[in-house]
């Protein structure tokens, strides 16, 4: 464990249940800190048994219960902590009440817990989980970097990108207006996909199984910036282990196009499932399918429209330099995804 920031080792990890946060619980424990993990209830054992099963959750993992939107909710949570990550946000593409399910929960609650964190004087620094949403929600013809934000969406227009770009934003202002005594660092990750220890289904690898299951009808010019959930595990940990880590870090390892993802599952033993054949990566298709978005429910014919013919460019020098972060090869990642969400019976 790296104690250059010459720290006692309570971490708190909001979210705990997630499939990000709970990578980041696996690989905190893994590196012998102490972790208290934020679930919404703990009445159910069977909820968490994939974290309390952890190797060293026995000694070294406590959870208690915490909600976004309750006002001093995360007292308890972050109380003798020495670092906080907060991962825990609604990650939904389409919800009834973009401000109600999205915005307020991701706002506020990164709110609540910078104000218990504020009351507590050994605690060095916040990792937050930001995203890409809160940089851009289109892709330019040139290098995303830490220097974007997300000037573009709205509750109309992909909401949960704007409950994202809201959320980070106000945490700065936080740091700014309040100057508490630990000092907060983002990580800004693009689609995070791999294995997860929980059985739910997390919305980015829902992506890669709508491909399996016939959910894509044509390949479609459509890009995704893919990253590890165990490289952004590391990010999160390394960000809170590097005392020169500062500000945000945009993060993504590869862009993989629809085709070259749908060519690699076809090759790797997946011709059998409901992979789309049909072309449509092409600018007769990009007008198609900018049509049939306008029949998808709001959140998703946004962000097609947003999203198609365009490819992710993004700029992870930063990442690389200050945390010594390296990426594993994504096409990997998607085989590993797949195999996992076949184990758990989701394919
Ligand atoms: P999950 O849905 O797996 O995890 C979200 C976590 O937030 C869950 O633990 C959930 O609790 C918790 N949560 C949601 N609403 C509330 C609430 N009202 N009160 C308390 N807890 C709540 O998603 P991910 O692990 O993918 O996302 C984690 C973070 O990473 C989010 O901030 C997301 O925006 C960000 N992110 C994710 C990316 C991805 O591709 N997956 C990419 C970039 C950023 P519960 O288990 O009880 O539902």
């Amino acid at each position: 464990m790296n104690d250059s920031l010459n720290a006692p080792t309570r971490v708190c990890v909001t979210g705990a249940n997630g499939f990000i946060g709970a990578q980041i619980v696996k690989d905190l424990l893994e590196q012998g800190y102490r972790v208290r993990g934020t679930v919404r209830s703990t009445s159910d054992p069977k909820k968490s048994e994939h974290l309390t099963s952890l190797p060293g959750a026995g000694e070294r993992l406590e959870l208690v219960e915490a909600h976004l939107l309750e006002t001093a909710s995360f007292d308890a949570a972050v109380a003798d902590c020495d670092f906080v990550i907060h991962t825990a946000s609604p990650y939904v593409v389409d919800v009834e009440d973009p401000q109600r399910d999205l915005v307020d929960p991701a706002l506020k609650g990164t709110l609540n817990v910078l104000e218990s964190a504020a009351q507590v004087p050994s605690i060095k620094r916040i990792v937050l989980t930001s995203s890409m949403a809160a940089v851009s929600d289109e892709f330019p013809d040139r290098p995303l970097t830490e220097a974007d934000w997300n000037e573009k969406s709205s509750l109309s227009r992909n909401p949960y990108y704007y409950s994202k770009m809201l959320a980070e934003k106000a945490a700065w202002e936080f740091m700014e207006q309040r100057k508490p005594s630990f000092d907060l660092v983002a990580i800004n990750p693009l689609l995070v996909i791999g294995p997860s220890l929980s059985p739910g289904l997390n919305t980015s690898n829902e992506s890669l199984l709508r491909l399996l299951n016939g959910g894509f009808p044509a390949i479609i010019d459509l890009t995704w910036g893919l990253v590890d959930v165990r490289d952004i595990a590391r990010a999160h940990v390394l960000a809170l282990e590097t005392p020169k880590a500062s500000g945000r870090y945009v993060c993504m390892a590869e862009a993989l196009s629809i085709a070259e993802i749908v060519e690699l599952l076809r090759s790797n033993g997946y011709a059998d499932y409901k992979l789309p054949k049909l072309r449509l990566d092409n600018a007769f298709g990009n007008a198609l399918i900018k049509l049939y978005s306008y029949t998808q429910p709001k959140g998703e014919g946004t962000y097609i429209r947003t999203q198609v013919g365009r490819v992710p460019i993004v700029d992870t020098t930063k990442i690389r330099t200050d945390l010594g972060l390296s990426f594993r090869d994504v096409r990997k990642s998607v085989l590993d995804a797949v195999e996992d969400m076949k184990e758990w019976g989701h394919v």
